[in-house]
């Protein structure tokens, strides 16, 4: 496995496909999480859960992080290039990755060799309670921020991902976990969730629900404030020349015909 891996990589067998963000009340694209496909010669295309874990298990995960994120930025630069300067792409890195001494020097070299606006790149970051090096994850954290990327805490509000993190790390976005949008509904649930996005206003951060699949989702969490959806409602995710045509035709026919900009249902 661990030579099937090294020739992955080098062979570029993973490939970026990207998953839309829409604004709550517009449902118009404004950006995307990147997530890593296997193109597998014999296996056909996987998903991440066959092939991360296994990954974050044999110590190679870090290769794969910094592998997405170079085709991240060359994205951003190559829609920069073509006009489009406002569309915001995120990152996932395995913890190991994040809290690594050498994390932020490893990003500024990937980085600093695209062009493109620093804030349309943004940072997931994880389950930071139990991880090892708590101290070296704040200190990157803030040195990125310091160099001009966006931060956002994912699965919030699953597992050890919660308000702890927001007083640790300068954090802009909060991703509601799904977990938080299928338990929707009930009184108490919805009055949590109702203080959970008012806390995060309070702090200036902006709240995105993760996993929205239905009508009632997106009504019940739009009346909650949400700011961004993400979900199959929405769109799956798509391979990278589908997810730049679909960018070019809203963003640049945008100009000329605004009715067009948001995404159709899958
Ligand atoms: P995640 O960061 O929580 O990413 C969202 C996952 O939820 C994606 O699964 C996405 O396809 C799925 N999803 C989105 N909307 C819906 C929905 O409405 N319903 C349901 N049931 N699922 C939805 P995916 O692509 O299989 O990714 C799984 C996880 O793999 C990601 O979870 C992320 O943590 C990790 N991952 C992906 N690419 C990378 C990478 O390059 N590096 C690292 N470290 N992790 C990665
Ligand atoms: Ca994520
Ligand atoms: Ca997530």
């Amino acid at each position: 496995m661990q030579a099937d891996i090294e020739r992955a990589l080098t062979n570029q067998e993973f490939e970026l496909y990207l998953q839309f963000y829409v604004d709550c009340g517009s449902h118009r694209i404004v950006g995307a999480e990147a997530l890593s496909r296997w193109q597998h010669p014999e296996k056909g295309l996987l998903t991440p859960g066959r092939f991360i874990p296994m990954m974050e298990r044999e110590g190679k995960i870090s290769k794969l992080d910094y592998y997405s994120l170079e085709k991240v930025c060359s994205f951003l630069e190559e829609l920069v290039g073509l006009g489009i300067d406002t569309f915001f792409i995120s990152c996932n890195f395995s913890r190991d990755t994040f809290a690594a001494a050498a994390f932020v020097d490893n990003c500024k070299r990937i980085i600093g060799q695209y062009q493109f606006p620093r804030e349309l790149l943004v940072f997931e970051i994880t389950e930071s309670v139990s991880s090892k090096n708590i101290s070296q994850l704040q200190q990157n954290t803030v040195a990125l921020k310091e160099y001009g990327v966006k931060l956002a805490l994912d699965d919030f509000g699953e597992g050890f991902t919660s308000f702890y993190d927001l007083q640790q790390y300068p954090i802009d976005i909060i991703k509601l976990d799904k977990s938080l949008i299928d338990n929707m509904g009930t009184e108490r649930g919805d009055a949590i969730l109702k203080a959970m996005i008012r806390v995060g206003h309070e702090l200036g951060v902006t709240i995105l629900a993760e996993g929205v699949e239905t009508d009632d989702q997106v009504e019940t969490i739009t009346r909650l404030q949400c700011d961004l959806l993400q979900g199959f409602r929405f769109c799956y995710p798509l391979p990278r020349w589908e997810a730049q045509k679909k960018i070019s035709q809203l963003f640049l026919t945008a100009r000329t015909d605004d009715k067009s900009f948001s995404p159709s249902a899958p």
